[in-house]
């Protein structure tokens, strides 16, 4: 099949939230700058009022562009106490048609080579049936996750552990958070979206993968490493503030910063405990500080320039929610980490982080749940100044120089990537 003369045109439709917006503007970038490709972005306006996505949108290409869908009455799905996964897998359905219908107008102006959609993305694969353009799913964390919840399904109950072939093993503790029925379902939904798309693109890389060389070939699927896509390095609409000043005059690697995402929050009480541990450290920290869900008020700056943070030399350590582009930052910025994870997939990300790649120590948590100032303080002094800190210290600058190899021209990621791009390119329309 010939190539066509006009650039090869891909929708791309990340569900909302910062977390997932990042990393499909990441990929749109690549295929544009790189690969020669237009790529259309479908945003949420009911989502886009937040200075954060506002900023991720301002600084687009040539070649990239974004168009926002309609308003839709979703406000009482919002304020229902599930957890983001959950209120994501509720809202995504309520805006089939009016995705239906900004599809059909793209495809008549500038046919789709390819519709990429993520996690939540399922409920709109039916509308790329329809039009026949090839549809695939860009998984915004880890190969293992994307295979523990494909095998996820099989499992009847909570065992011990489960050992997927080439793979760390997952405890109790871990499972039971996943097994459960509500989770149970709502995985098995989500994995199914593995199963009816044309390909599968992973935000991650080879090294960082155990058994991604076991469990991808079996897959009837392809799955592609094409990670890590980070904002790291880009954002030339940064300007240095207060905090950058003070991190200016602080020595080198001596700095731990804190950050539980674009989201997350702890409880009043945990929020305390984990201020009185970091003062009990003596270390020194930056803490972008969301008010705790179960308290009024206004507390101090909610949002930095993470990438630009985790790139600045004072920088010795990440306490992170594990959330999957925090991860990948803080690796190809080799910082190692503290995991806390709070929900989604996070804990199955910390476990891989502490027990499979050995980047990020963990705290110990109390019979309560809750996370005392003591264990803080010996994780954070173990992490700036302990003998664990120098060993997680050095693996994630191994890790840092594979992230980078992947991403070179000839890099495992990047070929991968070219492979896909040329794939799209050849689609017949
Ligand atoms: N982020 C940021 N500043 C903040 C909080 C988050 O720049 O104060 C960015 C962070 O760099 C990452 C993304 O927002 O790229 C958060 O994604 P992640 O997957 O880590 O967590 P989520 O917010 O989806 O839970």
């Amino acid at each position: 099949m010939a190539e066509r003369n006009q650039a090869a045109h891909v929708v791309l439709l990340p569900s909302p939230g910062v977390g997932h917006l990042i990393p499909f503007v990441e990929l749109a970038k690549r295929l544009v700058i790189h690969h020669n490709l237009t790529a259309t972005i479908i945003t949420f306006s009911d989502f886009s009022t937040s200075k954060a996505q506002r900023s991720i949108l301002s600084s687009l290409p040539f070649g990239v562009s974004y168009v926002s869908l309609p308003s839709v009455p979703i406000d009482d799905l919002l304020t229902e106490g599930n957890n983001a996964s959950f209120r994501l897998s509720l809202i995504m359905p309520h805006y089939v048609p009016s995705i239906r219908h900004l599809l059909l107008n793209l495809h008549k102006t500038t046919p789709i080579a390819a519709y990429v959609i993520d996690l939540f993305g399922g409920d709109i694969v039916s509308i790329a049936n329809d039009l026949c353009i090839p549809k695939y799913l860009f998984f915004t964390s880890n190969f293992f996750f994307l295979a523990f919840q494909h095998h996820s399904i099989t499992l009847s109950g909570i065992s011990e552990k489960l050992e997927l072939p080439g793979c760390f093993p997952l405890g109790r503790d871990t499972l039971s958070l996943y097994l459960g029925e509500e989770t149970s379902s709502l995985n098995a939904k989500l994995a199914r979206t593995q199963e009816v798309v044309d390909g599968i693109l992973v935000n991650s890389f080879e090294t960082l993968e155990e058994g991604y060389s076991q469990l991808a070939k079996d897959r009837k699927i392809p799955v592609w490493l094409v990670g890590p896509l980070t904002r790291v390095g880009s954002g030339s609409d940064f300007k240095k503030d207060a905090i950058f000043t003070w991190l200016d005059q602080q020595p080198i690697g001596s700095v731990l910063f804190v950050s539980f995402g674009s989201g997350g929050t702890l409880s009043f009480e945990q929020t305390q405990e984990l201020a009185l541990g970091l003062e009990m450290s003596k270390q020194r920290f930056l803490w972008v500080l969301h008010p705790p869900f179960d308290a009024d008020g206004k507390l101090v700056t909610t949002w930095v320039s993470q990438t630009h943070v985790l790139t600045h030399g004072a920088i010795g350590g990440f306490l992170s929610h594990c959330g999957w582009n925090s991860t990948l930052e803080s690796i190809v910025c080799g910082v190692p980490m503290i995991a806390w994870p709070l929900y989604a997939e996070q804990p199955i990300n910390a476990e891989m982080l502490v027990k499979g790649v050995k980047v990020a120590l963990r705290p110990i948590v109390g019979e309560d749940g809750v996370m005392r100032k003591e264990a803080v303080a010996n994780v954070v002094k173990e992490l700036m100044e302990g003998e664990g800190g120098k060993e997680v210290r050095n693996r994630i600058r191994v890790m840092m120089k594979e992230a980078a190899k992947a991403m070179e021209q000839e890099g495992p990621s990047s070929k991968s990537l070219a492979n896909i791009a040329n794939l799209w390119k050849m689609t017949k329309l």
